[in-house]
């Protein structure tokens, strides 16, 4: 099945807003087999909308779009779907009295302009949203579907995941899709691309190489008649992945950095603490978001200036040798809280975060120590000068750096 993502709103257009929606439902659509091949940005203009959807029926199975659906004069796309079909679309008074039923329970009237939402076209049918006033629409006609979501990506995600995929997944279930995701870090993109080379460019198994704030994710996507030849697909990839990249794996599917310490530590009843100036308390926070962290973290300092440090037991002759941003002081916040927390290991971060730079370091320079009983990492990180970049990368590196050296020094 060929597809098509149309993200439509002026805002978008003009660089006002990221269009994230299309991001979204494109990493969706593999796993369905569903291929995507345009991906479009369109305004709220009735008539590019219009010849945007005459276009798309002719050359897609499924047109998926998102915005234009709200109850304004701007928000066309409905017009624009009725329109490049050629239908009239009538208001459906069951739909009224249920937008008048969500207004009252807000102690609100409905403006009459709503009623734009309960519109309706013959090939079409409502996709209920649970979280706002704008009904979705399903049309079919022709061979082509064009499935209308809202704009707002807390609608579109719920409509997505309670309506449009389990029907999308009934029109593909002749086919079983498993998809296997090896999350990596420590080496390139571009090294990984080429030790793997040979599985690119197949359909089946799909191999597809992602950057993230976690590392270099390869996902394998196999399609086959059940579930049991689909992972006969996956096997021999994956294994060749191991076998060459196995030192730089440190996660699977949608298991995150925190989710992949936390049984290391705890199946060994190690306990961690932290203290992390430029992450400015991501670390602790990401460390916390694991359930059970409780049963190995001691706790974490935010020390966010060089007299922070000292409080908590850096020496202040490191701090003033070396400087507030150095590895010498990374590897002395770690050891503070080690000690003072009496934990089994501990990370020490100190960075520049930016603006400007820091003891003529640069926006983006980060040191890491990992401090266990017996060995010392020291890391020096250079990272993409944004804020939430820095905060991110860093202390998801951090974790998985510590995951490899707890389970090398006690395999377990
Ligand atoms: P509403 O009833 O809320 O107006 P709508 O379907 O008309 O729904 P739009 O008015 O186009 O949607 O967009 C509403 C909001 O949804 C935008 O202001 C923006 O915050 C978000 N949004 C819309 N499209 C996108 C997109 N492609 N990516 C990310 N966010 C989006």
């Amino acid at each position: 099945m060929k597809a098509e993502i149309f993200s439509i709103g002026h805002e978008l257009l003009m660089g006002e807003l990221t269009d994230t929606n299309s991001s979204w439902i494109a990493a969706r659509l593999p796993a369905l087999g569903i291929q995507v091949q345009w991906v479009s940005i369109i305004g709220d203009d009735q008539r590019m909308l219009t010849e945007a959807f005459a276009r798309g029926m002719q050359r897609s199975d499924l047109i998926i779009t998102t915005g234009g659906l709200g109850p304004t004069q701007d928000d066309l796309t409905r017009e624009a779907v009725a329109g490049a079909l050629g239908e009239t679309p009538v208001v459906q008074d069951e739909v009224v009295r249920d937008l008048e039923r969500y207004f009252q329970g807000r102690g609100q009237v409905m403006p009459s302009h709503n009623v734009k939402q309960a519109l309706l076209i013959p090939s079409a049918s409502f996709i209920t949203n649970r979280n706002g006033t704008a009904p979705g629409w399903w049309t079919e006609r022709d061979g082509t579907i064009v499935i209308n979501m809202p704009g707002p990506p807390g609608e579109m995600h719920a409509i997505w995941e309670e309506e449009v995929e389990p029907k999308l997944l009934e029109l593909v279930d002749d086919e079983v899709t498993i998809t296997r995701n090896i999350k990596t870090m420590g080496m390139s993109e571009g090294a990984i691309d080429e030790i793997v080379s040979e599985f690119f460019g197949k359909e089946n198994p799909y191999l597809g190489i992602y950057s993230k704030a976690d590392g270099i994710h390869l996902r394998i996507i196999a399609r086959s008649a059940d579930a049991a030849s689909a992972s006969a697909l996956i096997k021999p990839v994956e294994e060749a992945i191991h076998e060459r990249l196995g030192e730089y794996v440190w996660g699977y599917d949608e298991e995150t950095p925190e989710q992949a310490i936390g049984p290391v530590l705890k199946e060994r009843g190690l306990t961690l603490a932290t203290m992390e100036s430029c992450t400015g308390g991501y670390l602790a926070n990401s460390i916390t978001e694991a359930p059970d962290s409780a049963d190995y973290f001691k706790g974490g300092v935010v020390a966010y200036t060089d007299a922070m440090k000292t409080v908590y037991g850096v020496p202040s002759e490191t701090i003033e040798k070396h400087g507030g941003v150095s590895q010498a002081t990374a590897t002395a916040m770690a050891k503070a809280v080690l000690e003072g927390l009496d934990a089994d290991y501990a990370i020490g971060i100190s960075g520049v975060l930016g603006p400007s730079e820091i003891e003529e370091k640069p926006v983006g320079l980060a040191y890491v120590a990992i401090v266990g009983a017996e060995a010392v990492q020291e890391l020096e990180l250079r990272v993409p000068p944004r804020r939430v970049v820095i905060k991110r990368r860093i202390a998801n590196q951090a974790l998985i750096e510590l995951r490899k050296m707890v389970v090398a020094e006690s395999p377990g």
